[in-house]
């Protein structure tokens, strides 16, 4: 049987990054740019003020202090946005907002609090402001953002290759790009096998289960930013699963749930072997050992199937492991790691399966260590422990038994604000 790491480098082996799109800026969002961005402008454009004050000569304010202050006239008044005609020479200040263009000839900026602005304000509210007391001296570029600081003309400012955050999108906005080449989002087929299965908005007859990993595993795709196509239910026929299998044909990858045990009626990792080419089956790990691998025939490409076990749990922890990485990297990512943690114990946790456990825990952050505390059943279709869980601990397969105490990896699927511990 394969570690997980042998598993998971079978499956990257076989998918590759996907073509570019062009795209609004804002539906770029966690995609991988596909071009570098250069800046044909400035940003900022002038050299702009970084506080609202007086836009002075800073020779003038020499010796300005609360009780030696320096009387300027006040030439005009500049908001963000607008352009002082005026030129200030020795003797007079231009009253600047945050923002706005500093005006010729001055070379510094002193903040409103710097001056008698705030306290005559309060008096002569109405009165245009003719004079300004300056109570500090100012240092040539006191206050001035200069043009280009943040990006000069020319410069690259966001190279191929980079996962687009926020931060990203508005600096594409500030070098005035709309739109983006970026490496397109993947489009999952998902499909839920079983004779037990009915759809969430059906009665449930007796026997059977309503399909709940459709659902899950779609959102784990949404969630990460890949394209999910739920195709429904295929029961346990060749009939009904060739069916819907015709429908995943121009997808990017194939996800089926359940079929992949040891059952009489498991076949989609006989029609995977039959029809199309079975890589891998069954993984050392728990849970998610019976996750098939393999590709079958699409419209004109061949399509990665994985197969994940139908345990509510298992699925997910085979899509977190497996799939996640591997729709990554056909998103052009580099970095497919979830965060890790070392954790201590709060349980003590037997493994007499000779896999590897990755156990539903809860992880939290108390005196300056993180501390793990199993949520409860860790069989394999027991959503509710997955639900209280914002981590997973890792249990290598050669341990037998981790004590209370020990410190172990723990995966984090969530941070804090997330999980309702
Ligand atoms: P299988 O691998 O098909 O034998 O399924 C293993 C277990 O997972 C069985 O108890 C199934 O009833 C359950 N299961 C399979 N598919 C789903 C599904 N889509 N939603 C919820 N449970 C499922
Ligand atoms: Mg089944």
């Amino acid at each position: 049987m394969l570690s997980v790491e042998e598993a998971l480098q079978k499956i990257l082996d076989e998918v590759q990054t996907l073509e570019e799109e062009t795209v609004p800026i804002l539906e770029s969002l966690g995609q991988v740019l596909a071009e570098d961005i250069k800046s044909d402008i400035n940003v900022p454009p002038l050299d702009n003020s970084a506080m609202d004050g007086y836009a002075v000569i800073s020779r003038d304010t020499a010796g300005a202090g609360e009780k030696t202050p320096v009387s300027l006239r006040v030439i005009d008044t500049v908001m963000a946005g607008s352009i002082s005609r005026k030129e200030v020479v020795p003797g007079t200040a231009v009253r600047i907002m945050t923002g706005a263009p500093v005006p010729k000839g001055a070379d510094s900026v002193v903040q409103f609090e710097n001056t008698d602005d705030a306290k005559r304000k309060e008096s002569a509210r109405q009165e245009p402001i003719t004079r300004v007391s300056i109570l500090s001296e100012a240092s040539p570029g006191l206050n001035i953002r200069r043009a280009g600081e943040d990006i000069a003309r020319g410069a690259l400012a966001l190279k191929k290759g980079t996962v687009i955050r926020p931060a990203e999108i508005g600096l594409m906005a500030s070098l005035g790009y709309s739109k983006v080449k970026v490496i397109r989002r993947p489009v999952v087929a998902i499909i839920s096998t079983g004779n037990e299965l009915v759809e969430v908005d059906k009665p449930l007859p007796e026997g059977k289960i309503h399909d709940s990993n459709g659902y899950s595993i779609a959102s784990l795709a949404r969630r990460y930013g890949f394209i999910p196509r739920m195709l429904g239910i295929a029961r346990d026929d060749e009939e009904s699963l060739l069916s819907k299998l015709k429908q995943a044909q121009d997808a990017d990858m194939l996800l089926t749930t359940g079929g992949v045990s040891m059952g009489d009626y498991d076949i989609v990792k006989d029609i995977l072997d039959r029809d199309g080419e079975m890589v891998f089956w069954k993984v050392r790990v728990k849970p998610g050992k019976p996750l098939a691998f393999g590709k079958i025939k699409g419209k004109n490409k061949s399509i990665p199937h994985l197969g994940l076990p139908g345990n509510a749990v298992s699925c997910m922890v085979s899509f977190e492991l497996f799939v996640r990485p591997a729709l990554m990297k056909m998103m052009g990512k580099k970095n497919f790691a979830k965060p890790a943690v070392e954790a201590i114990m709060e349980d003590t946790v037997k493994n007499n399966a000779g896999r590897r456990l990755y156990d539903r825990a809860v992880i939290e952050r108390r005196n300056g260590h993180y501390y793990a505390k199993l949520t409860g059943s860790q069989s394999s279709g027991i959503l509710t422990s997955m639900s209280l869980a914002n981590g997973l601990v890792i249990i290598s397969e050669d341990r037998k038994i981790v004590n209370k105490g020990e410190t172990v990896q723990a995966l984090m699927l969530d941070w804090n604000e997330e999980v309702n511990i």
